[in-house]
């Protein structure tokens, strides 16, 4: 049966994951919790919930009887329901993930040699319309809360089985937002989010792998660098204006050189700490060896410390874009790598369950739980 959607499932509890400090402390209060207890209850709570991975009071055994049955009257540990988990046949992750509002994001993880990253969503669906993004062909949009984001790290660890967090030699090593959304539409839920994951009683990831990806909000691009310090991505794309108006419509707004100026500007970055630029490879558009000078000579004029992703052009059904030829993103890559900027070209990962860059669309709209075969290599039930 296909499930309705826009049914609130919700306890009616207040949900502490997702709450700063100060607001767990004072939903503390507001649950019964005396004045005088709420600073240390709030971090036993914080340790139990970030670093243990706790889903309920029960487990909570240095919390007397009494004040974990009050706790339990009016709060709850909840993550989003999972309504779909898949696992690709090279071992990525992707879990489609309910709200309480019955709309539905992904988050994706993505196993590698020497680390595991979390693409994490930050809005439902995504206003911008990039051409070449499936996201961005998705109607309805939101923000998602601090509660939803955090809940998608949570719900990964779940999965992984990674409780209470490790100190070294962890599956989940870096978070990237890079899913659906613009990230720096919903600052302050990223904000919060992002400082929740990294706070050192907690999950504790260092803001060193946490990398925001934007497609160049460039109002914002300085308050990310000076408040949350993670690293920065930039979805470029393209390097005339004609064309990245023509691809990506922020550009009317913020062209390339009010974009490259605040990259150039960006806190903390240098050598060691350089800007990723994504750059799809799109066949015909943006592939040819004009651009790959013209992406050198900008990102030399702007004195940006870079490096360049090269993302094979990703396909989703009904778009009119095509991937560039392997030949020609070859040359492409060896360009820029011989004029001394790294451009690696990323394999895409997770493209058998639609899970790579720029796949991502609310499952909602597209398939329903019950119409995926009950089994199969990329199809498990959650
Ligand atoms: N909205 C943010 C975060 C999404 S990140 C941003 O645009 O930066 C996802 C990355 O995948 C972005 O660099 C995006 O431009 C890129 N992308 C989108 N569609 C793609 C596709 N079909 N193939 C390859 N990359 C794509
Ligand atoms: Fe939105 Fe990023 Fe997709 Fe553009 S590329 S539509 S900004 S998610």
């Amino acid at each position: 049966m296909l499930r309705t959607l826009n049914t609130p499932e919700t306890s009616g509890k207040s949900n502490l994951c997702g709450l700063s400090r100060d607001e767990l402390r004072a939903a503390l209060a507001v649950a019964g919790v005396p004045e005088g207890q709420t600073k240390m209850r709030a971090q036993q709570l914080w340790h139990w919930i970030y670093n243990k991975g706790a889903t309920s009071f029960d487990v909570m055994t240095n919390v007397s009887k009494d004040m974990r049955a009050t706790l339990e009257k009016t709060c709850e540990i909840r993550r989003p329901e999972v309504s779909v988990a898949q696992l690709s046949e090279d071992g990525t992750r992707k879990w489609l993930v309910r709200l309480d509002d019955g709309n539905e994001v992904e988050a994706v993880f993505i196993p590698e040699d020497d680390r595991g990253t979390l693409c994490v969503s930050s809005q439902v669906g995504c206003t911008l319309t990039c051409k070449f993004c499936h996201t961005g062909t998705q109607r309805l949009v939101r923000n998602l809360t601090a509660a939803e984001i955090v809940g998608q790290v949570l719900i990964a660890r779940d999965a992984l089985g990674e409780w209470p967090s490790p100190s070294d030699g962890r599956l989940l090593s870096n978070i990237v937002l890079m899913g659906m959304g613009e990230p720096l539409y919903n600052f302050d839920n990223v904000k919060q989010a992002m400082k929740i994951v990294m706070d050192p009683e907690g999950i504790s990831l260092s803001k060193r792998r946490i990398t925001l990806s934007t497609s160049g909000v460039v109002p914002m691009m300085q308050r990310c660098g000076e408040e949350i310090g993670v690293n920065l991505a930039v979805s470029l794309h393209a390097v005339r204006d004609e064309t990245r108006d023509a691809i990506m419509p922020i550009n009317n707004k913020y062209p390339l050189k009010e974009l490259l100026t605040a990259c150039a500007n960006y806190h903390g970055v240098s050598n060691a700490r350089r800007i990723t630029f994504e750059y799809a490879m799109l066949k015909g558009v943006n592939d040819s060896l004009e651009d790959a000078q013209e992406l050198v000579r900008l990102l030399k004029k702007y004195d940006i410390p870079a490096k360049v992703n090269l993302i094979p052009f990703n396909p989703w059904p009904g778009t009119a874009f095509e991937c560039s030829d392997w030949d020609t993103i070859h040359a492409f890559s060896e360009y820029v790598f011989n004029a001394g900027i790294s451009a690696p070209i990323r394999m895409p990962r997770g493209r058998d369950i639609m899970a790579a860059c720029g796949q991502l669309k609310s499952a909602s709209e597209k398939i329903r739980k019950a119409d995926l075969p009950a089994s199969g290599p990329a199809a498990t039930s959650a």
